[in-house]
């Protein structure tokens, strides 16, 4: 059994024109160990906190995956030196680097409850960890595959403020993810759960042409962004 504990919600925001962000830091306990996105280098502190309420050590973390390389999700790796770390497509434990299934296309399998799936479309070797919970339902952490809740409804967020080197294979793999997954983990932003209406507008954004997949020149943040830090408790997913 694995159980999922976001021990920072991630968050972007334009502050006086400049962009502010953060990743979703997340722990999945259980038979491995897992941390998922280390926030930026400024932020270790923080994550030994959090990992002190969840009573473990850093050495307790067999395994980081970064579900990207951008350096606000990789910025702790190296408080975790008993852990394989898979940052994107690639897996090394110290210097020795290891082949993974994840380039070819397939996922990599951690433990029969968590996987590493490619979910390429931010950067071209994004990852997904699926997390599959003991009554059958999917938690996506998804990095930044999604940025947020409101990109659903606003592709502008994930596609020209957040970016993405891919928008055709994102577009794909967020209706992929949203199909399988009950609630998702975004990248920047508090979890949620996944409904249908969600899941048929991801599906409708496949098909283009797409008027709300045209660039828009006038893109901004909605006002209401995700929270501060230091953040309230720990939150742990139930389901
Ligand atoms: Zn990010």
């Amino acid at each position: 059994m694995a159980s999922i504990h976001i021990l920072a919600d991630g968050y972007s925001r334009i502050l006086e024109g400049k962009m502010e962000a953060n990743c979703s830091c997340v722990l999945v306990k259980g038979e491995d160990n897992i941390i998922v996105d280390t926030m930026t280098a400024w932020d270790g502190h923080y994550i030994l906190q959090a990992l002190r309420k969840c009573n473990l050590t850093t050495d307790d973390i067999n395994w980081v995956v970064c579900t990207h390389g951008h350096s606000d999700h990789t910025g702790n790796n190296n408080l975790f030196l008993k852990a394989k770390h898979i940052v994107g497509f690639s897996l090394n434990q110290k210097n020795v680097f290891l082949e993974t299934e994840l380039l070819k296309g397939n996922e990599f399998v951690i433990n029969k409850h968590v996987r590493v799936l490619p979910t390429p479309g931010h950067t071209l070797t994004d990852v997904s960890v699926l997390v599959t919970t003991p009554d059958k339902n999917i938690v996506a952490i998804s990095g930044d595959l999604f940025e947020k809740e409101e990109d659903i409804n606003d592709p502008s967020i994930w596609r020209e403020i957040a970016g993405s080197e891919a928008p055709e294979l994102q577009i794909i793999n967020r209706s992929k993810i949203a199909e399988i997954a009950s609630f998702i983990i975004p990248g920047h932003g508090p979890y949620f759960k996944v409904t249908d209406e969600m899941r048929s507008k991801l599906k409708e954004q496949l098909t283009p042409p797409c008027e709300q997949c045209s660039t828009s020149p006038d893109v901004k943040l909605p006002e209401k962004s995700a929270g501060e830090y230091p953040q309230k408790d720990i939150e742990t997913i139930a389901v």
